[in-house]
Order: C-alpha cells, then structure tokens, then sequence
C-alpha cells in the first residue's frame, strides 16, 4: 500500500496553508507503512474525528471512520476498543473539541490508559468559526470573543496529560513532517494511551508560523522514561512564554491497558458464571 492509495475523492476544503494538511500528509504514511510491515493491516484501522476544521480528516482518508459529536472522540473510541480489542483506534480532535468541551473524557482516557492514540490539532483557536479564544489560547489572545485581549493564561495540555496517568506523551508541529511522521508511529505502535499535541497552524485566524519557526527545536538527549525529567521538559515552555519549545516524545511508560484489564476481568466473570451454571446443573 502507498499514500496515496487512501486518498479519497472528496473535496478538500481547508485554507491553504493550514497545519492540518501536514498531519493529513503525515498520517498517510504511516498508516501505508504500518499495513506494508503487516504490523497494522489498514482493514483494522478506525478514525474517530470529532467537530472543528480537524474533523475533516476522516473524509481525506479512505479508512474506516467514525464522525462524533463535539469532545466526545474519547468515549467513542474507547467504546470501539472495547468491543473489539483488535482494533487500532486513532482519535482527531481539536483543541476546542478535546481541551474545553470534551477535557474529561481526555483525562479519564489516560488515566485509564485505554489503548488508543490521540491527536490534537491544537491551532490555539476555534478556526471552524471564525476565531474565538480557546484553552490554549495565549495571554492577551485578541479574537472574535476578546477583542480586548484574553485575560487567562493557557493551559498546558502535556503536563495536564502527564497528572492524568498518560503513559505516551508527545508534541509536534505542522511544519517538519519527518518528525511528525516518526511520532505518530511511535504513539499508533504503543501499548496504552497516546496522547500527541500537534502545533497546528491555523494560517488563517491565528497564523504562527513565524513565531513557531522560530523557537521549536526537537528534544534531544533526553529519556522519555524519566518522569521527572520529562515534567521539567514539558514546563520549559507553557504555551504562554517567549522561550524555546521542544518537540518529540517527553514521556512514555509501558503499563497495563484498560482493554487488558476489561478483557481479563470479564473473562474472570464468564468463569464465575459457568461455575455458578455447572453447580446448578447438578444439583437442579
Ligand atoms: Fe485551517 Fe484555520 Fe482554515 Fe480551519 S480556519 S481550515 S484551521 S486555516
């Protein structure tokens, strides 16, 4: 399988110029290596995209796919995991989407380790209508809903991910697919929760090129076993300073899954049931 055997007909209506082309044109890739290597047939894969520009992706990739309703990739996932554990369940969502209106079901989804990826397309605003402020959103962020400029500092979604339990924790950036390509394959091939915040310029209402082009630099000599180290690096910057930002894999632990342990357990029912059943039977 090549790229560009899951291409799809359909129309492709982001800005020119948007970040989420580079992840569209990252993702393909992968998703046609990984079926190539036998290690994810691509029949076995299903996107989950949730409501924003993001969401459009499931349309540009000729996957199985599943459209939700606004924050709720999560929950989606998980339920299509569960049912069927041989799955590999990729989840799109926005910044909007997963770190307002759907942030609990992204806490517990790490905290739970359910074995699934999830990647943000984090723009740092609601492209989808015109230009409000969102959780990342930096200070003084002046937009459609502040046009005074934003009062509240932004949150930090890897160190959030991080107190939650999230076993794979990643960022990348829309522009240097090289990167972006070897951490989805990283995050799509771990056992566990994945989490990946992609800087995701959105070109049109909130254009970074500039600023990101000048401060990312790929995380280097560092061990994404160490927690604490990895804390630190995740704190070096907070979505809101001037500084440098690191990009790559900060964190990642192996540990049980919540499939693993919702397979086991209801194995241990079913073997409960079937003794309750053969004691009866001989007794009734
Ligand atoms: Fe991309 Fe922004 Fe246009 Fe949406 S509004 S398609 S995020 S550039």
């Amino acid at each position: 399988m090549r790229p560009k055997d899951l291409a799809t007909e359909a129309t492709n209506t982001w800005c020119p110029g948007c970040g989420n082309f580079a992840i569209l044109n990252a993702i393909k890739p992968v998703l046609a290596d990984l079926d190539e290597e036998g290690l994810v047939p691509i029949e076995k894969v299903v996107l989950v995209s949730g409501i924003g520009c993001h969401a459009k992706i499931a349309d540009y990739i000729n996957a199985n796919s599943f459209y939700t309703i606004h924050g709720r990739t999560i929950p989606v996932a998980t339920g299509i995991k569960l049912a069927n554990p041989d799955l590999t369940v990729i989840c799109f969502a926005g910044d909007g989407d997963i770190y307002a209106e759907g942030l609990d079901h992204l806490i517990f989804g790490a905290k739970r380790n359910v074995d699934i990826t999830a990647i943000i397309h984090d723009n740092r605003v609601y492209g989808l209508t015109t230009g409000q402020y969102t959780p990342t959103s930096p200070s003084g962020f002046k937009g459609r809903s502040t046009p005074g400029g934003l009062e509240v500092p932004p949150l930090n979604p890897l160190e959030l991910l991080s107190a939650s339990g999230g076993t794979f924790i990643a960022r990348g950036y829309s522009h240097g697919i090289d990167l972006l390509k070897e951490i989805f394959r990283s995050a799509i091939l771990h056992q566990g929760f994945s989490f990946v915040d992609v800087l995701q310029v959105c070109a049109t209402f909130f254009n970074l090129y500039d600023h990101y082009n000048q401060r990312v630099r790929p995380l280097e000599g560092h061990d994404p076993t160490d927690r604490v180290k990895a804390e630190e690096k995740m704190r070096e910057w907070d979505y809101d300073s001037d500084g440098t930002i690191p990009l790559g894999v900060f964190y990642k632990k192996d540990a049980p899954s919540f499939g693993d342990n919702f397979s086991e357990q209801n194995q241990r029912e079913i073997d409960i049931e079937d003794a309750i059943s053969k004691t009866l039977e001989r007794y009734i």
